[in-house]
């Protein structure tokens, strides 16, 4: 197996985080003050060449007039670079930015953090209690990082990451006061490709090609509908999945995205799917051919479980004579989160005999689904509670007549239990319409993708 790794493509995803800045008027030019008189205490050629740009700051009309009417203060307007003409908002202009980047170590608070960056403590305080509005400053965290933007010794602004893609900021206002928002952090998604051959599950092999844990148990999600992992994937199925690693405004990886394609190729035959977000749905995975791979039911309600015992006459391990075993044993420890198999609604919740503490949920008028053996149920389920397919109903145990921790797992059409290995699902939803063309044009992207990195040599080629 071989891992493909990420073409860089900074160049195009520029213009995007360009396009994706926006911020209230007020905190932008606040930004763009502090930035500009940054910008003159630096040599201009250093200041030009970072003009041309790493960081895209927003410099409105209005601010740059701010800053020429401050004819009191220490700035040489002269000195101010040619080539930052005042932009209107809409097509902001990426500027310099020299941030303090400071981490916040064990036991730091904001106020903490601020002295170490020589922030004076009136300052500090006004910033925090502003700070304290949008965002609660005790929850910093050890690593959380700050962006300290200092003119002197006067704080001009200041950013706390809170998510890859979330950031609070503090910013002068035009009264020399502190503003403060939670807004987005501009980011941008770098396209990367994991492939391989499946030595031994797929978990394992997209692992060793790198594929971080959250893309992996997507796919694996996405696959679960069609595909028995336990039975059907054999030595040299092979795989490629095609996700996005989220970078920062620095460059930095600040976490991944989605899968976005996902192929795998088993025994010969392949199955391709591609993530999309319908106009009014939530996002999925969906063929080629625009149809949805969730099914009325999931083939396996429970993560990294082994079928210990299939569907069928079987000698009873605690009741010692064979009978009809009418539902699939899966072997997990105890506690493991056992999901509700498709949406619908409780009709049985709690002690039930030899099935322990047993749920029943009703589909619709042909299917429902039984759990037994569980250690505990959810919490706030009752009867008559809604569940919607994956959530959570309770955890994996061995009560009533079981000989170790398992689940049990029945499926029941028309009142009567049938193998849940054989049912084959009808495909819940097809797109259509504007759906299915904006899907198309997704597909189609992918699909350059996947194309050219196969071009580039960079998928794992099967001998
Ligand atoms: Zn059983």
């Amino acid at each position: 197996m071989r891992l493909a790794r990420s073409p860089e493509r900074r160049g195009r995803s520029r213009f995007a985080r360009f396009r994706r800045r926006r911020g209230p008027a007020g905190l932008a030019a606040a930004a763009a003050l502090g930035l500009g008189l940054t910008l003159l205490a630096r040599p201009i050629s250093e200041g030009l060449e970072a003009l041309s740009g790493r960081l895209p700051i927003p410099v409105p009309e209005a601010a740059a007039m701010r800053l020429e009417r401050r004819a009191d203060a220490p700035v040489r307007l002269a000195l101010l670079p040619p080539a930052a003409p005042p932009q209107p908002l809409a097509a902001p202009a990426p500027i310099a930015l020299p941030p303090r980047i400071i981490a916040a170590q064990a036991g730091d608070t904001a106020a903490s953090l601020l002295a170490r960056a020589g922030v004076g403590g009136d300052e500090a305080q006004a910033a925090i209690r502003q700070l304290g509005a949008v965002w609660d400053p005790k929850t910093l965290q050890t690593g959380q990082r700050a962006a300290i933007f200092l003119q002197g010794d006067r704080l001009m602004s200041l950013r706390f990451a809170l998510a890859p893609g979330r950031e609070v900021v503090v910013a002068r206002d035009d009264k020399g006061g502190f503003v403060a928002e939670q807004q987005d952090r501009p980011t941008h998604a770098v396209p990367l490709v994991g492939s391989g051959t499946i030595a031994s599950s797929l978990s394992q092999a997209a692992a060793d090609a790198e594929i971080p844990a959250g893309i992996v148990g997507e796919v694996i999600a996405a696959f679960s509908y069609d595909v028995d992992f336990q039975r059907e994937i054999h030595p040299d199925d092979r795989f490629t999945v095609l996700y996005q690693r989220i970078d920062d405004e620095f460059g930095e990886p600040a976490g991944f995205g989605h899968a976005l394609y996902a192929e795998l190729v088993l025994s010969g035959k392949a199955l391709a799917l591609y993530r999309f977000a319908p106009a009014d749905g939530d996002p999925g995975f969906f063929t080629a051919d625009g149809t949805s791979v969730k099914k009325a039911l999931l083939r396996t309600p429970i993560d990294g479980a082994r079928i210990t015992s299939g569907f069928g006459m079987r000698l009873h391990p605690i009741l010692g004579y064979s009978r009809m075993h009418r539902g699939v044993d899966f072997g997990a420890p105890s506690g493991t989160r056992v999901y509700a198999a498709g949406d619908g609604t409780i009709t049985e919740i709690g002690r039930a005999g030899g099935y322990g503490n047993y749920i029943e949920i009703t589909h619709n008028k042909q299917y429902a689904t039984a759990y037994a053996h569980l250690s505990g149920f959810a919490r706030g389920l009752h009867e008559g509670s809604h569940v919607h397919q994956g959530d959570v109903i309770g955890y994996v145990g061995m009560t009533g007549l079981a000989t170790g921790p398992h689940l049990h797992y029945e499926v029941h059409f028309k009142g009567e239990q049938i193998n849940p290995l054989s049912v084959k699902m009808a495909a819940t939803a097809r797109l259509e319409g504007n759906d299915l063309a904006a899907f198309r044009a997704a597909r189609a992207a992918a699909d350059r993708e996947i194309a050219e990195w196969r071009r580039a040599g960079r998928i794992a080629r099967v001998e």
